[in-house]
């Protein structure tokens, strides 16, 4: 995976543009941590299995490292560590006072029953034990894990030290102090952004037309969201394939449809054209939302997309060339560290919240975090200076924010 090369390079760039010390680019270019570890799992048959897992802790000069846990087959060592450095950049880009950090878990949760994924879950926080803790590194839901994971790993740690300590984890449910909105919050912080850039282009948002790939929590809640607001949503997928209207389809029922047919791609769901999971990058239409997985537009693709703005959901969907190419067709390009961050601003509510045992509506938390992330859209902006490269621009912002406090802390 090229991912972690491409982002050590931006590092590097924006540090040397900056005038940075060097020093700066040398405790970025690296995690602080890097933790491999073997979780194992008892399966159904009688056998011990070992899953390969992973925690990388990139920076914590703001705050204890924060970043999600993914369960994927496709999970390297690599992947870990470049979503990690981009934690840290999206914690500052929001100035939220957390660091950076990721974890991730080889494996495909398909395969695994109840019982299995509930030892994976409780064997991460075990294995990793006291590298993880609510003023040290505080986990959180990514890519094929939920609610439901992290009250497991809430229990475990809770277990382990003998108290309940409701602020080691976030994207916990509600009843054991999870954040009201915490489960919509990337959807949700992506459809500000979304809307934010449209209006800056001059756009109207009522009768816009959005394309959307990937239908899990991320893109279908950016989906519901921009919906909402009277976007036409004219394409949606998932890995199994999507469905397409030029008239706009109907979210709230292919939501329903979704609820009702777990397992199931939304490609079958009569309620458009069936198309393959790739092509809402591709169809026509105003914002184009990649909410999949990594690496979707690249040096090869770029030039088929058609849309004048693409909100990055996912984190890391357009390569470095990807990206150059939709810069130079013209192409506003809201990226992953901003676009996303969101959830991680969320989980920071959910955290003040846990720390303080008081708890907000959906409305204070809806609130909040478009302030948060209409403020750092702006700031984005303006670091751009008519400039169209906001991925920079984030990255510029963000590292400045850190080389101060990092030099604040004599780190350098
Ligand atoms: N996994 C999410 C992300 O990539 C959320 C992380 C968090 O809430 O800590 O931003």
């Amino acid at each position: 995976m090229a991912m972690w090369g491409e982002m050590q390079q931006l590092l590097r760039e924006v540090t040397t543009e900056l005038g940075c010390s060097p020093s700066v680019y040398s405790v970025l270019k690296e995690p602080r941590r890097v933790l491999i570890v073997q979780v194992p799992v008892r399966r159904a048959g009688g056998t011990t299995e070992h899953f390969t897992a992973y925690r990388s802790q990139h920076n914590n000069a703001c705050g204890p490292y924060k970043g999600g846990i993914r369960f994927h087959p496709a999970v390297t060592v690599d992947e870990v560590k470049a979503l990690s450095a981009a934690m840290t950049i999206k914690c500052r880009v929001v100035n939220i006072p957390f660091g950076g950090a990721k974890g991730g878990v080889v494996v495909d949760p398909g395969t695994l029953d109840d019982s299995e994924l509930e030892q994976l879950a409780r064997g991460y926080v075990d294995v990793l034990g006291t590298n993880l803790g609510p003023d040290k590194d505080i986990p959180a839901p990514d890519v094929f894990t939920n609610s439901r994971i992290m009250a497991w790993m809430f229990d475990e740690f809770s277990r382990r030290s003998g108290a309940n300590h409701f602020s080691f984890i976030t994207g916990k449910p509600a009843q054991i102090g999870g954040s009201r909105g915490r489960e919509e919050a990337t959807g949700h912080g992506v459809g500000v952004v979304a809307l934010r850039a449209m209006r800056r282009q001059g756009l109207d948002p009522v009768g816009a037309r959005v394309a959307v790939q990937g239908f899990g929590n991320v893109g279908a809640n950016a989906a519901a969201m921009l919906a909402r607001e009277g976007c036409r949503v004219v394409a949606c997928s998932d890995a199994g394939g999507g469905l397409h209207d030029p008239a706009g389809l109907p979210v709230d029922d292919l939501l329903a449809w979704e609820a009702a047919h777990p397992g199931r791609t939304i490609g079958e769901a009569r309620l458009g054209r069936p198309i393959r999971s790739a092509d809402p990058l591709y169809v026509p239409a105003d914002v184009v939302i990649p909410a999949a997985l990594e690496e979707q537009i690249t040096g090869d693709t770029a030039g088929a997309v058609q849309a004048p703005i693409i909100v990055e959901a996912a984190n890391g969907p357009t390569t470095r060339a990807g990206h150059a190419r939709l810069l130079a067709d013209g192409r506003t390009v809201v990226p992953d560290v901003l676009a996303n961050a969101g959830g991680v601003t969320v989980s920071y509510f959910e955290w003040v919240q846990d720390l303080n045992s008081y708890f907000w509506d959906l409305e204070d938390v809806r609130a909040r975090l478009a302030v948060f992330m209409e403020r750092s859209f702006d700031d984005v902006v303006a670091e751009a200076g008519g400039a169209a490269d906001l991925r920079r621009a984030a990255y510029r912002l963000a590292v400045r924010r850190l080389a101060d406090a990092m030099a604040a802390r004599g780190w350098l």
